[in-house]
């Protein structure tokens, strides 16, 4: 089931999500569902959160030539290591219709559970890097424009206000990029 993304100014997408502490049947599908979601908007990556379900599950698939091939579930995922810096042009499918540079870890090391309950441990780098951090942001209740200079930050939501005010919609436009 393809459920709604939540679209910043969105009160709950700054929720602090919470350690899943049992992998249900519902859990499986909700699982499912943030896959279907992350496909059909199109995206690279969801956070539960990103759905209003403040738990700490995320869905990636930087692959986009062909898709499903490096899809991964992660469950309570921790980074363990980072190493190098990188800037990188930063969207996300809960702002609309902005992108901007964002500083993050050029490697990263990530320990995590899967939705058949296996412990993975393994390595990222360049996109997939980038948008493991950008995701687990989101589990932290943190969006990318979290991480801009404030008047960056400030003029964008100007902007948003002005389009609620107009009472246009907050559609991303699907041009361009997938977003994460
Ligand atoms: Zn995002």
């Amino acid at each position: 089931m393809i459920r709604e993304i939540l679209r910043y100014p969105d009160p709950r997408l700054k929720q602090s999500a919470e350690l899943v502490d049992n992998i249900t049947g519902d859990l499986v599908q909700l699982v499912d569902d943030m896959v279907q979601t992350m496909y059909d908007a199109p995206g690279i990556g969801l956070a539960a959160v990103q759905l209003g379900i403040p738990q700490r599950i995320v869905v990636l698939d930087v692959n986009h030539e062909e898709p499903g091939k490096d899809l991964i579930k992660l469950i309570n995922p921790v980074i363990t290591s980072r190493v190098g810096e990188v800037l990188w042009e930063d969207g996300c499918l809960s702002v609309v219709d902005y992108t901007a540079e964002v500083k993050r870890a050029a490697k990263i090391e990530v320990k995590a559970w899967t939705p058949d309950e296996k412990e993975i441990v393994f390595q990222a780098e360049d996109l997939f890097a980038v948008a493991l951090q950008h995701e687990f942001d989101h589990l932290d209740g943190k969006l990318f424009i979290d991480r801009i200079s404030r008047l960056k930050k400030e003029l964008y939501a100007r902007r948003v206000k002005k389009l609620l005010r107009e009472g246009r919609p907050l559609e991303p436009s699907r041009k361009g990029n997938p977003g994460i």
